[in-house]
């Protein structure tokens, strides 16, 4: 367990820079929606971080988030799932998550295709050279787009991106409004921006993030991978 004053006092630092950083960007804090990833840690914290007032939480393994969302299924929680997908797990996330944020390809997007019901997503764009990172190329951007418009059950809010190690996250996160942009030609009720970590989501908020994915910043360091 978290000790509770350091946990909330920790969520109250982030919630104060994120009100900051908004402030210095002309923006509504209220425009922004802050996902605590609590990825590694126990469920013991999602109720804690609940009893904060959080509403959003980030998984980004499957069977992690599934076993959560099950241990907490008395909570009214919006599960947004941030990681790679298999194609053949990708069924079973719509059944607990209310968004996904990393669709990256046709047979992910596929998978996840319903007749019931409506799944909030964000297309991911790969940032760096390295095709295993997730995300869709820059070029591929359109395409991929394209088909999560295409598929039923699927609703599209925006692109997702990850700043890579070793660029300014100002310089990765302009990259992703440019991307926006993109997708707003294409769909012009697309235009959320998912980005922004413990590090970094000042200079994603400077960029027009409306979708924060924190974890470490909120919920201390992470226990080692289970
Ligand atoms: C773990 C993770 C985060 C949160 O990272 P922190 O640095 O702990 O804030 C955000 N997005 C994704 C995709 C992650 O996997």
């Amino acid at each position: 367990m978290a000790e509770p004053a350091e946990l909330a006092e920790r969520l109250a630092a982030v919630q104060a820079g994120i009100a900051d950083a908004a402030a210095r960007s002309g923006r509504n804090a209220g425009d922004i929606t802050t996902i605590v990833v609590t990825k590694f840690h126990p469920a013991s914290l999602v109720r804690q971080l609940y009893d904060l007032g959080v509403r959003d939480f980030g998984e980004n393994r499957h069977q992690e988030a599934q076993a959560k969302a099950e241990e907490l299924r008395d909570l009214q929680l919006r599960w947004h799932f941030i990681g790679q997908l298999q194609s053949k797990k990708a069924r079973q996330v719509r059944e607990y998550a209310s968004a996904i944020h990393s669709l990256d390809r046709d047979s992910v997007i596929d998978a996840l295709a319903s007749d019931t019901g409506t799944l909030d997503a964000f297309v991911q764009l790969n940032l760096t050279d390295d095709p295993a990172r997730g995300g869709a190329n820059d070029g591929d951007l359109e395409a991929v787009v394209e088909r999560v418009l295409a598929t039923s059950g699927l609703r599209l809010l925006g692109v997702m991106a990850v700043a890579p190690v070793g660029e300014e996250p100002r310089r990765a996160f302009e990259r992703v409004r440019a991307a926006s942009e993109r997708v707003r030609r294409i769909e012009p009720a697309a235009d959320k921006i998912s980005a922004g970590m413990s590090g970094d989501y000042a200079a994603a908020i400077a960029e027009g993030a409306t979708h924060l994915r924190i974890g470490s910043a909120i919920t201390g360091n992470r226990p080692a991978a289970g």
